[in-house]
């Protein structure tokens, strides 16, 4: 008899294994059809074989009845994830069905948690299946420590785990219980020798707030677990309505976007750079904005996605590219300024293959240097198609564009993978900075990127720089410039204009 088989068989029902032929029988049937043609039948499952032919038609109908009861037993047992003894999806699913009814009739609210191993994958590839399968395990038997009894949790497969919380209060209950899981999955594990670290990433949905159903709920937390990704793993977000915008409102706000780009609605604002050696603004980055008559002032964060979604990027982005760069030539030819003017470059925008000649008409028009040009690319962009970023990369480099690797930190990036890009600058991401002050964790990788790009050669910007003691600390580890608040917001034109007159040494 196949080993496995047998094993999996006895160990699910003991001794009844041997004391009903029929269910013999029936393993046989299976396992008869699973073998293929040249099987050769071992004298032990032939001697089981003949055994459940002589049943007689008594013993049979007894046998079947003690079958449906296993029968009911193995149903109970399919309930559970095989590999980490957590509920299965379709127990998950008539818990919330069972959380739904009462939710609606007692006036109560559940929120449902989609959590994601971030970077799962990489841990499956380079250290195997095996240390991956030990790895869900142990996240598993994290996860049941943190739940409550009447709290559900199931895997759904691979690297996906669903918590459903029960009667919380507030949606709030569940940010706590997220913030709680977080904290708890992320403390190293120790598998057979090895000591891995890992994040997980959220997405929140809560009925009745996000959906009245389950179909919805599900997407929602799906949705808002994509998001918790989008902005940098090893967080939760909440699903937002804003996320879930449906096919015709996209239209809507796509054509709101068109008449804000002819009727003039968009502004670039500017934030300066400084360089933490001769303590001057040597470079700056510009932000768009969308003043709109509706809605006031729009954060890029708010609509950029969506105009990334919709196409409508490649026209603002266009925009973006001739302001700025028209903007640089005029703080020149004013001598107010001779650094880099770096412009966010999105991912679709890469992608749209009049992209090279759209920056090759902007520079032209503008008659700008591509010197003083820089372009910044997220690291997600950069390593989603690296081979396909490092082409075009090329292309920029060939023409004299400065190119900085925005929100480091945040994407995939290996040392082997940033050598081989023809980047000047590092921009690390503002949440390292952010956790500079509490988290114990933010200082080392702060140190190691900086010592990995000033091996490649590569200059260093800390981005979010908010306070004194961040800007203290990032000079006294050779950071070359910093970005932030404690130097200035982004500023319209006029108002940079202004500061750039001043010339002034910052520290
Ligand atoms: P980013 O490129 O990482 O830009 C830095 C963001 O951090 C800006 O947010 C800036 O206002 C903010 N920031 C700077 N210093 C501090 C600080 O000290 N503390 C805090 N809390 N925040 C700080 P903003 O302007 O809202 O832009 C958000 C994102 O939107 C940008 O992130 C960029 O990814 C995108 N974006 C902005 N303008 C454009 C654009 O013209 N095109 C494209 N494709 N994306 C853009
Ligand atoms: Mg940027
Ligand atoms: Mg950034």
């Amino acid at each position: 008899m196949n080993r496995l088989l047998e094993r999996q068989i006895k160990k699910l029902l003991g001794d009844e294994y041997y004391k009903n032929p029929a269910f013999q029988t029936k393993v046989f049937q299976d396992f008869l059809e699973s073998v293929d043609q040249s099987y050769s039948f071992k004298e032990k499952e032939v001697r089981l074989l003949e055994r459940t032919l002589d049943l007689s038609s008594q013993e049979l109908n007894d046998a079947n009845k003690q079958l449906k009861k296993q029968n009911e037993e193995i149903k109970k047992l399919a309930s559970l994830d095989s590999l980490t003894g957590l509920s299965n999806r379709y127990v998950f699913n008539n818990n919330l069905n069972l959380s739904l009814k009462r939710a609606r009739r007692y006036k109560r609210k559940f929120s449902i948690l989609f959590i994601d191993i971030d970077r799962f994958k990489i841990i499956n590839d380079s250290l195997g299946h095996r240390i991956g399968d030990l790895l869900l395990k142990a996240i598993a038997t994290r996860l049941k420590r943190c739940v409550r009894d009447s709290d559900t949790i199931a895997r759904l497969g691979g690297d996906e785990f669903t918590l459903l919380l029960e009667e919380i209060r507030t949606p709030a209950d569940a940010g706590r219980s997220a913030q709680k899981l977080m904290e708890e999955l992320s403390r190293p594990y120790k598998l057979e020798g090895h000591e891995l670290m890992t994040t997980v990433s959220i997405g929140i949905s809560t009925y009745p707030t996000d959906a009245e159903n389950i179909v919805d709920l599900f997407k929602n937390a799906d949705t808002a677990m994509y998001q918790a990704k989008e902005s940098g793993r090893n967080n939760y977000k909440f699903y937002h309505y804003s996320m879930g915008v449906k096919a015709d409102e996209y239209m809507a706000l796509e054509s709101r976007m068109r008449k804000a780009l002819e009727r003039g609605e968009f502004e670039l604002h500017y934030q300066p750079q400084l360089n933490l050696e001769t303590g001057l603004i040597c470079g700056m980055e510009a932000l768009i904005r969308w003043n709109s008559p509706e809605f006031g002032l729009i954060s890029p964060m708010n609509f950029i996605p969506i105009a990334e979604e919709t196409g409508m990027i490649i026209p603002i982005g266009r925009w973006v590219l001739q302001t700025a760069a028209c903007q640089a030539k005029k703080w020149q030819e004013q001598g107010l300024y001779k650094g880099h003017l770096s412009v966010n470059v999105s991912r679709r925008q890469l992608q749209d293959p009049g992209f090279l000649d759209i920056v090759d008409e902007v520079l032209k028009d503008c008659q700008l240097n591509p010197k003083f040009f820089e372009i910044e690319l997220t690291e997600s962009t950069v390593m989603q198609r690296p081979q396909f970023t490092m082409k075009l990369l090329k292309e920029l480099k060939a023409r004299g564009i400065y190119l900085s690797i925005d929100d480091f930190g945040t994407g995939y990036s290996s040392l082997g993978n940033l050598k081989q890009f023809t980047i000047d600058k590092l921009k690390i991401d503002r949440s390292f900075v952010r956790d500079l002050d509490n988290d114990a964790d933010a200082k080392p990788i702060i140190e190691a990127v900086i010592a990995m790009a000033h091996t490649l050669k590569l200059l260093v910007i800390a981005e979010g720089v908010e306070t004194e003691e961040q800007l203290a600390y990032l000079k006294g580890r050779n950071c070359n410039q910093i970005q932030g608040y404690w130097l200035s917001k982004p500023l319209p034109a006029g108002d940079m204009e202004a500061l750039l007159k001043l010339r002034k040494k910052y520290i």
